[in-house]
């Protein structure tokens, strides 16, 4: 183009047009952003229109104390200290079952597999099966909910190396449903309950809303790659054969059990409105042992403390007496979930593809 357009006599190799284009200009280039935090999206437009300076300075600072703290949280994902042990988890993307190439699906239900994976280590870890760990499960086995996280949490606490660790670090999503609430605080409170002497601590911390990129999602990003590369996937073993590339799996209901830790907390910890902090305000929840008592102080900030330690069963209640209940497997999936599957399995293999070798199980 360049060569086209140009007086003659100025035209010019390729090598060296790209050699003058890469080392002369300030250009870069790259794909469009999908992920982008909404908090920062919102605070930036507003900086670009406000007139008023003094009002245009203070989103300014707004934009930039939760930049900084969203950092605050990579920063403590980075850096494993000897005495303690990271683990940090997300749950993927829900992927639907069966996988089809077909117009379809778009505008049909689909079952649903559920992938909860925990990664134990700094961020700056490669990721291998003895540090990934992926509990999977589908939606007419259970719910994707708080039990289910924590019945997962708690089996990978219950099988790590805790010799000469003195401290559980826990990094997570801040969804409420599933990580950040009473359930989880309940759950690990128990676990260091019970948890061998040298452990003092468990501290749970979580990301700024918007800025959750944990190393969970660099191994869901490898193996939605290689997902979208295959045309059909009819069974969950073969979503597990993917990811059991890069991860140790475990079927949660089958391998695992699922733990009523919901009802547990509720029983043994008093309501959330009379706990000496809010939960839904708090970055982090230190837990500490105290004699035969578990305490608990949350924090505002990543670094500095200033909550107090507490304990937040209820009167005359104790861990001692904290023992969930292995919930029954199954849950009844929605008859016009099952009609729009049934659908698609007869669209694309025919009204006999019940019969089908290859949808066995
Ligand atoms: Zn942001």
């Amino acid at each position: 183009m360049y060569c086209d357009e140009v007086v003659p006599g100025f035209d010019v190799s390729f090598s060296f047009f790209r050699k003058v284009f890469v080392t002369n200009f300030n250009i870069g280039f790259g794909s469009p952003r999908q992920d982008v935090c909404s908090t920062c999206l919102q605070l930036s437009e507003r900086i670009k229109v406000e007139k008023d300076a003094a009002e245009k300075v203070r989103i300014m600072t707004e934009l930039r104390i939760h930049k900084l703290r969203a950092k605050a949280f990579f920063k403590l994902l980075q850096k494993e200290e000897n005495h303690e042990i990271l683990l940090s988890f997300d749950c993927q993307k829900n992927l639907p079952l069966p996988k089809i190439p077909d117009q379809s699906v778009y505008y049909s239900r689909q079952l649903y597999f559920y992938n909860f994976t925990i990664v134990k280590g700094s961020s700056h870890n490669t990721l291998n099966k003895d540090n990934v760990f992926t509990y999977t499960w589908t939606e007419e086995v259970a719910a994707k909910g708080s039990n289910e996280i924590c019945s997962a949490v708690i089996h990978c606490l219950n099988n790590l190396d805790v010799t000469n660790k003195e401290k559980i670090r826990l990094m997570a999503d801040g969804c409420a449903g599933q990580n950040k609430n009473s359930i989880l605080l309940g759950a690990t409170m128990n676990w260091l309950y019970s948890a061998p002497r040298n452990i003092k601590s468990l501290e749970i911390i979580f990301p700024v809303t918007g800025h959750s990129f944990l190393p969970a999602d660099r191994v869901f990003a490898i193996t939605e790659k290689r997902i979208r590369k295959m045309e059909t996937i009819l069974k969950p073993e073969e979503y597990m054969n993917i990811l059991q590339e890069h991860a140790t799996i475990f079927c949660l209901g089958k391998d695992v059990p699922i733990s009523d830790y919901k009802t547990q907390s509720q029983n043994i910890l008093k309501s959330t409105q009379s706990f000496h902090f809010q939960i839904t305000k708090c970055k982090r929840f230190i837990i500490t042992r105290k004699g035969n008592q578990v305490q608990i102080r949350g924090e505002i900030s990543y670094h500095s403390d200033t909550g107090v330690d507490k304990s937040i069963t209820r009167r005359g209640k104790s861990f001692q007496t904290f023992n969930p209940e292995t919930l029954p497997i199954g849950i009844p999936v929605k008859e016009a979930k099952l009609v729009d599957v049934r659908k698609l399995l007869e669209v694309h293999f025919g009204e006999n593809w019940a019969s089908l070798s290859e949808l066995q199980y």
